[in-house]
């Protein structure tokens, strides 16, 4: 099971700083999908060979004033109750305060580890410093410069010591684990119970090694499947259910250790920002999707033309991956609830194709032969063969090229598109690499 690190602090101490120069080795690789500004507050951070995501707090708060210090002091416990080490960023140069002091209250009953960091130690001289901050009782400060980097390779080894050994129960291969995601109200947990009725005891949980197992299987309607971390089902705090952050936790927890997302839409709401920072939270994780348009029996235009009018609204915003179906359902009255599980079930054997190099090459080369990469600087650019990786998460494929570094990402689009085109790739994550011959 995926590990997470939560940023905790008052607003200005350095979290972003921080944040952005743990996930930034990472980002480079992973083409950034232009989105909200939130899409900086989650991302994944690689140490001596070992991955673990980080969310920054920070950015999930609406600035009211009056209600603002309480905000954050609830989503300090949402971070405690979901992630597995918190860092409780403070800063030597304003000293310990009172909100300080509050959060390490909070911070000290948590059975969780946290690691105190006392930021913009950018000089020995302040070092001194940030002895005062033993006083919160949360042990010695590590120091750091959120802004250099210095301090941070020693932080990022005590987080990798101090991080629960999250041993996967590894559920059993070849069973989808399927996750139901979206925002409060979406109708999650409604469709929790569609799927499986009211026969809560034929759970069987598998027993998890630091917290509450997140897998859960069934076997209904002829499909055997896990659902992942069903939040509908296990609310325990409903306080928290109404945070955008807590839901933001929960989403993450379940994306990370799922195969296929299924994706809620509120039909009498549509598509909004909230629903897009999920989004990207599935694609930056290279989950197979499938997106649910729940609460259709709400909705009173339900010729095609509306139908269409949906859909597009949904590829607009989610472009260029557009590949997903898109299912219009009613958890309440059960519509084509069957049809979601298939679907999902379909889209995670997508997942499986494997593509011969005969017949790859077969269908793809005339492709390129009548639509060639763009010549560059007047140098003339060849593919001439491809294949897909083995043995990879999701499907892979490599395109052998005279000169890689000129042909640009709307050619690798348009070959994505192409595959797409020709194999049932539909709700899957694919890699297209171009490579030197
Ligand atoms: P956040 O509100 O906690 O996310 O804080 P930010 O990361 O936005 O940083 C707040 C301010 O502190 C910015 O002006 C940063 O440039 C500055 N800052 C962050 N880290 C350091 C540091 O290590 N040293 C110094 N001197 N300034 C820093
Ligand atoms: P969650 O927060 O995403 O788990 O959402 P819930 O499943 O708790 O649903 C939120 C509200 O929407 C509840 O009042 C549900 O009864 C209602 N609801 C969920 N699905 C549907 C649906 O398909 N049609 C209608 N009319 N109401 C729904």
């Amino acid at each position: 099971m995926a590990n997470l690190v939560a940023i905790v602090g008052r607003p200005n101490v350095g979290k972003s700083t921080l944040f952005n120069r743990m996930t930034q080795s990472r980002r480079a690789i992973v083409s950034d999908v232009a989105g909200t500004t939130r899409d900086r507050q989650y991302g994944k951070c690689s140490w001596n060979g070992k991955e673990f995501s980080v969310v920054d707090t920070g950015g999930w708060v609406v600035k009211s004033d009056d209600i603002f210090e309480d905000a954050i002091r609830q989503q300090v416990r949402v971070a405690t109750e979901e992630a597995d080490l918190v860092l409780f960023l403070v800063d030597v140069e304003t000293g310990v305060t009172d909100w300080d002091e509050d959060v390490a209250m909070i911070l000290r009953r948590a059975k969780l580890p946290v690691i105190l960091v006392a930021n913009k130690v950018d000089n020995s001289g302040n070092a001194y410093e940030a002895a005062e901050f033993y006083r919160l009782g949360l042990g010695d400060p590590v120091c750091i410069s959120a802004a250099t980097g210095g301090g941070t390779g020693d932080l990022l080894d005590m987080i990798l010591t101090k991080l629960p050994n999250n041993v996967d129960e590894a559920p059993e291969e070849n069973i989808p684990r399927f996750a139901v995601v979206g925002r409060p109200n979406a109708g999650k947990s409604s469709l929790i119970n569609a799927f499986i009725g009211e026969e809560r005891n034929i759970v069987t949980d598998i027993a998890g090694t630091t917290r509450d197992s997140i897998y859960t299987r069934y076997t209904k309607f002829g499909f055997d499947f896990y659902l992942v971390d069903t939040a509908g089902i296990r609310r325990k705090n409903k306080v928290s259910e109404d945070l955008e952050f807590y839901s933001v936790m929960r989403s993450i927890r379940a994306i990370e250790n799922s195969d296929v997302c299924i994706l809620m839409i509120d039909a009498t709401r549509g598509i909004e920002a909230q629903d897009m920072n999920i989004f990207q939270l599935i694609q930056k994780n290279n989950k197979s999707l499938v997106v649910v348009v729940n609460k259709w029996d709400l909705v009173q235009d339900k010729s095609q033309k509306a139908i269409d009018t949906f859909k597009n609204a949904i590829h607009n915003r989610m472009a260029p991956f557009v590949d997903f179906p898109i299912i219009f359902a009613s958890a309440l009255t059960k519509q084509r609830i069957f049809k979601v599980l298939e679907t999902a079930k379909q889209v995670y054997l997508n997942r499986e194709t494997r593509i011969g190099t005969t017949k790859l090459n077969e269908v793809m080369l005339p492709i390129i032969e009548q639509t060639p990469p763009p010549s560059t600087k007047g140098k003339y650019i060849k593919i001439k063969y491809c294949s897909q990786l083995p043995n990879t998460q999701i499907p892979s494929f490599v395109f052998y090229a005279n000169l890689p570094q000129y042909i640009k990402e709307p050619y690798r689009r348009f070959l994505e598109n192409k595959i797409r085109e020709n194999w049932s790739m539909h709700g899957c994550p694919i890699n297209v690499f171009i490579r030197q011959k």
